[in-house]
């Protein structure tokens, strides 16, 4: 059900969220489905109403710094250094994890994904459950992601007890992921924070398997075909449409980042036989852009 976001709701959610239940909330990235990532059982609930393998890490939520490090085993500079200039906001931090944090929310790893959100309402609702919450993109495997609570409904409406509405996303594409719990920071996924911007910080960054759009990724939940709408996704210079086929033409350099997913849900309930779209060029303000693209586009 979704409910407009309100202190009253959103003390329901904080409640429903300390039972253990799932709850679908705004992020400024995408709708997330939040659950207390310190009950293990809470957080398979996420996985089965996904119908997402367990091979797949979850981001954590988290509204402070100290509660981040409190999930942390280590804390090292290069995480301080881009904690501090860049949370909150869409940049997800990898790092050693702390034993009591659930093998279930990492994959098995033993690192862990952590992020405070901007959106007041993810904030409000991790301050008033006091515990930090586990939550992927709140659609199921391999979809695309939400933007606005009515996604959220069609994808889960029937598997998730309450989505708290907070309106349009305002960056609209995932958190840029970054690992710092090697001996060199490692890009492992493409965001709207850019690498110059990473590397005008921290210096270098080694890009990840997961950096390259279309090769096979390393990184866990890196699978090469997510972020997909119904429709059948084609680039065009690669696949060519069959001859009848009612296309929708995308040009993507022409489309806002935020308004990216926006669009290719609007695309997907028009009913085309198939999405035909021209990338944008390979530069570092499009690679988000790109490599979401790239994996919707993907077959398998
Ligand atoms: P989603 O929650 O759907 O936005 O996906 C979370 C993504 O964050 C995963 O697919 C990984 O790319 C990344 N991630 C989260 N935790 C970890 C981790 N411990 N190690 C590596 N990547 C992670
Ligand atoms: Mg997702």
């Amino acid at each position: 059900m979704i409910c407009p976001s309100s202190t009253e709701t959103i003390a329901e959610a904080a409640a429903l969220l300390r039972d253990g239940q799932l709850v679908a909330f705004p992020t400024e990235t995408v709708y997330g489905l939040g659950a207390n990532a310190l009950d293990a059982a809470a957080v398979r609930r996420i996985y089965d109403a996904k119908g997402r393998p367990s091979t797949s890490p979850l981001i954590v939520h988290v509204d402070s710094i100290g509660m981040a490090r409190s999930l942390a085993a280590e804390w090292p500079d290069a995480a301080e250094s881009l904690a501090s200039r860049f949370w909150p906001g869409p940049l997800t931090l990898v790092v050693r994890k702390q034993l009591h944090v659930p093998d279930i929310v990492t994959a098995g790893l033993p690192t862990v994904g952590l992020r405070i959100p901007s959106h007041p309402v993810a904030l409000q609702l991790i301050r008033c459950c006091g515990v930090p919450l586990a939550a992927p993109s709140a659609n199921r495997f391999t979809e695309l992601s939400p933007t606005r609570a009515e996604h959220v409904e069609r994808s889960l409406g029937d598997r998730v007890p309450m989505i708290l509405d907070g309106g349009a996303c305002q960056v609209g594409i995932e958190s840029t992921v970054v690992s710092v719990a090697g001996a060199r920071p490692v890009l492992l996924r493409h965001g709207s924070i850019t690498v110059p911007a990473l590397e005008a910080l921290i210096g270098q960054l080694e890009l990840g398997s997961a950096a390259e759009p279309g090769q096979p990724h390393a990184a866990p939940g890196q699978h090469p075909k997510h972020y997909s709408p119904r429709t059948p996704l084609l680039i065009a210079g690669r696949d060519t449409p069959p001859a009848d086929a009612r296309v929708a033409h995308l040009h993507a350099a022409d489309v806002a980042e935020a308004a990216l997913y926006e669009l290719l849900h609007t695309l997907d309930a028009e009913g085309h036989d198939a999405i035909l779209v021209t990338m944008p060029p390979d530069t570092p303000e499009f690679a988000a852009v790109r490599d979401r693209l790239t994996r919707a586009a993907a077959r398998e």
